[in-house]
């Protein structure tokens, strides 16, 4: 699709570039300071959570049933925390783990195994390339996606390969190709429900895809972070299908690896964080993790259980999270209708939960986008960030609506679609140059 400046001749779009530049120069001088680079909760928002803090007094009972939570012991997770997990995570409560306050470490340290140790009797990944001519470990990696998760297997020394999202979780044509033929793709990252940054949820289709593919690699695992299970905006939800369904009694009993948190329920670092996995992953992974740790945090935990018992305690509670985030998100797309509609200059995606939009301009303009905002004060993810290593046509810019508020956050929008506009006519006339 053409650029409205592409469409223009010569002198209207020097009349259009020098316009932007003098609105840019005006811009600049109110010098604004504006972050929509993470996705954190406002201040406002996390304060909905402090009833939590008064659960536990001096004169509490610290017991969850029979188990003192003020002690060591149950490595594994309180059971009410466990409980809670199972409904989450869509595995029983053995087969769940709740540990520390941080899905990612976990993920990082779970990775961190199967590379240095492998899986189930299978060959640490870590081996793989001496015992195969030199070939580097991969894992598929759905972009845009999160620079975090790319991050923990780019450090490991793994091949990062990304695989087109499609509106429906990633390209199942690519990945079943790509999986079927090659032993040395070990895993994949897949964040299913309100995927970051996308907002897209996977189908029912995909995930039974996932679940059920024939992968060159037997200890082919798949890191299903569902960080955004219950973070909804609106009544009406997408719903995602529980990927254990397929895998359970089958072959592929122990590809998936899931994961959520509370931290953006409670508290971001100071939530819990769940694992659930098959009962054979669930006991290696177990016992890997027992190696450094003696029991979690378990009055956090059963903090966590007293403010919010069950599934639907939580689902009641991200309404209120709702009523925070709905207004931004809102925010994001009329003024993105309003600012860059018609001018064939964008695509945005228009999700209906998560923390994140998912936002391409032209083909070579996410860098200097980002950079153009930056010196207008305007903080956003570093272009290309949603990549695993580079965006190959610099297109794609993570927008993070949470933090700011609404009133900051339109004036972020105005300032990034004036970067988007200035930055397309600037190209449309480097284009004829
Ligand atoms: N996974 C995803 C997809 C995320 O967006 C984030 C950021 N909130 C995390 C994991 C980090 O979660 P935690 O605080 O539990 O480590």
């Amino acid at each position: 699709m053409q650029t409205m400046y592409q469409q223009m001749d010569a002198d209207a779009l020097a009349q259009a570039i020098e316009a932007l530049r003098a609105q840019v120069e005006e811009v600049k001088a109110r010098g604004l300071a504006l972050d929509m680079a993470r996705g954190k909760p406002s201040p406002q928002q996390v304060d909905i959570s402090r009833p939590m803090l008064d659960i536990l007094s001096s004169d509490a009972d610290l017991h969850d049933g029979n188990v003192d939570c003020s002690n060591y012991g149950f490595f594994e997770g309180i059971p009410s925390a466990r409980a809670l997990a199972s409904e989450m995570l869509g595995v029983p409560a053995e087969q769940t783990l709740v540990l520390g306050s941080s899905s990612l470490l976990l993920e990082h340290d779970i990775c961190g195994q199967f590379w240095r140790c492998g899986s189930l009797g299978s060959e640490p990944w870590a081996d793989y390339s001496a015992k195969h001519n030199g070939e580097t470990v991969k894992f598929l990696c759905p972009a845009p996606g999160y620079d975090r998760h790319f991050g923990i297997t780019a450090d490991l020394g793994i091949e990062n390969v990304p695989v087109p999202m499609t509106g429906e979780g990633p390209d199942m044509d690519v990945v079943e190709a790509m999986v079927a033929s090659d032993a040395s793709i070990k895993g994949m990252w897949c964040v299913p429900k309100y995927s970051n940054p996308t907002g897209e949820t996977y189908s029912e289709k995909t995930v039974r895809r996932l679940a059920t593919m024939k992968t060159a690699a037997p200890d082919f695992r798949i890191f299903w972070d569902n960080a955004y299970c219950v973070h909804d905006l609106y009544d009406e939800t997408d719903d995602l299908a529980n990927i254990f369904d397929y895998t359970r009694g089958t072959e592929n009993e122990d590809r998936v690896v899931a994961f959520v948190s509370t931290s953006k329920i409670t508290f971001p670092g100071s939530g819990v964080a769940f694992v659930g996995a098959s009962p054979a992953v669930i006991a290696e992974v177990s016992a890997f993790l027992k190696m450094g740790l003696i029991s979690a945090d378990k009055m956090n935990q059963l903090r966590h259980v007293r403010f919010l018992p069950n599934l639907d305690a939580v689902r009641s509670h991200m309404k209120k999270h709702a009523e925070f985030m709905r207004p931004r998100f809102e925010a994001v797309e009329r003024k993105l209708a309003e600012g860059l509609g018609g001018t064939g200059c964008a695509t945005w995606t228009h999700p209906r939960g998560g923390y994140f939009v998912s936002f391409d301009g032209p083909d070579g303009s996410a860098k200097r986008v980002a950079a153009l905002c930056a010196q207008m004060g305007v903080k956003l993810t570093p272009a290309g960030a949603t990549w695993p290593g580079e965006d190959p046509r610099d297109t794609n810019i993570r927008i993070a609506p949470s933090y700011p508020s609404v009133e900051e956050l339109e004036a972020a929008l105005d300032v990034l679609v004036l970067a988007v506009k200035l930055v397309a006519a600037e190209l449309a006339a480097e284009e004829r140059a």
